[in-house]
């Protein structure tokens, strides 16, 4: 048992069955013993691979789309550029070199990056290190005074999330508790939140609500509503209100068991996008897809942009290349799991949602 486990194990002892958005949130963010806190786990040798670390495609693709938004918006002459969980920062870097190609962007953006790492900030300061960027731990040092063009992959899928079950009749809080000495989930009575354009609950079905994902969201949709801009989310989830328990670990590129191994594992949900797009469209903004990843990179171009990546390539470069380009479009790949979500201030059309 590692230490972050005979952590919770005691507050369970002491306050009663901690609520799955506390776990995660130990899991994944406790200063010492946290996954994201203490290691960079992206990568080959890592646990898992995002899009951004595929291929260099991947951010170029959205850099054009920002670039595009950016000039769609009128290409005001100061914006805020914010990624919220950069990762490694890659993603923010390819998008930076895609973006060259707009004149004024650069000299129009500031950079910013919102990250609860530390691990990762120091990845990220090394892979931005030829820009000037500031980051964040929440969005509230974030300035709020210029239109806000914001990006996120695999963001929302980190944070988390409240479950609850439904048994004989009535909703109970699905947390963590201690059964014969073993870390199990147990239903507690607990209020419920507000369940919007769901079915009627069947015995057994699990409800997730992520009070953080819609603080974010709700802030990010005001912003952008008041100063204008856009963005841009990329996740797997689903597309409409769905009960489930998506909540999964996975360490060295396997699924792992959720309650073993704690903060050595990563911990993931699915997105609820319904939920997403409704907070953005309360605050007034034009909504875009969800779409899946596949339809959105070829939109924009990128089977033409690996055609010329390939001109100028080795055989074998040729071949990674191509291989990339199925892993981020093709449809038993990530094209269609993951999902693309945009929005923006009114009056303003986007690209890569045909
Ligand atoms: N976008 C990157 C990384 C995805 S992993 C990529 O595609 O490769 C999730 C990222 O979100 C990590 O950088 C993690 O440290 C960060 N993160 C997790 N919770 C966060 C929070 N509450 N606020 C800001 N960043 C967070």
């Amino acid at each position: 048992m590692n230490a972050l486990e005979e952590m919770i194990r005691r507050r369970i002892v002491q306050d009663g069955p901690m609520s799955v958005s506390e776990f995660m949130a130990l899991a994944l963010g406790h200063p010492q013993h946290g996954y994201y806190m203490k290691q960079d786990p992206f990568g080959t040798g890592g646990d898992f691979t995002t899009a951004p670390e595929i291929s260099q495609m991947f951010g170029e693709m959205i850099g054009a789309w920002i670039a595009d938004a950016w000039m769609k918006c009128g290409s005001p002459e100061r914006f805020i550029l914010l990624e919220c969980g950069p990762g490694r920062g890659t993603l923010m870097a390819d998008i930076l070199r895609a973006a060259k190609g707009a004149p004024g962007f650069h000299d129009a953006a500031d950079v910013h990056l919102m990250e609860t790492s530390p691990v990762l900030r120091e990845k990220q300061k090394e892979t931005l290190s030829g820009h000037a960027a500031l980051w964040h731990e929440t969005l509230d040092s974030v300035p709020d005074d210029a239109p806000l063009f914001v990006i996120g992959n695999e963001f929302f899928d980190a944070l988390p999330v409240q479950q609850f079950v439904y048994q004989s009749g009535r909703w109970y809080e699905r947390r963590i508790g201690l059964e014969s000495d073993a870390l199990s989930f147990v239903a507690c009575d607990a209020p419920a939140p507000e369940m919007a354009g769901l079915p009627a609950p069947q015995d057994g079905d699990i409800y997730e609500h992520s009070p953080l994902s819609r603080s974010i969201m709700n802030a990010l949709s005001g912003r952008i509503a008041r100063h204008g801009g856009a963005m841009l989310f990329i996740d797997y989830g689903y597309d409409h209100d769905a009960y489930g328990d998506t909540l999964q670990a996975v360490k060295a590129h396997q699924f792992a068991p959720v309650l073993d191994d704690i903060g050595d594992c990563d911990l993931t949900v699915h997105v609820d996008f319904a939920a997403l797009q409704r907070a953005a469209s309360d605050a007034g903004l034009s909504c875009y897809g969800p779409v899946g990843q596949g339809d959105f990179l070829r939109a924009l171009g990128i089977d033409v942009r690996a055609h010329m990546l390939q001109q100028k390539a080795s055989e074998a470069q040729q071949k990674g290349i191509q291989d990339a380009l199925e892993r981020l479009t093709s449809h038993d790949a990530m094209g269609q799991l993951f999902r693309v979500f945009a929005a923006c201030g009114s009056g303003v059309s986007l690209e890569g949602f045909a």
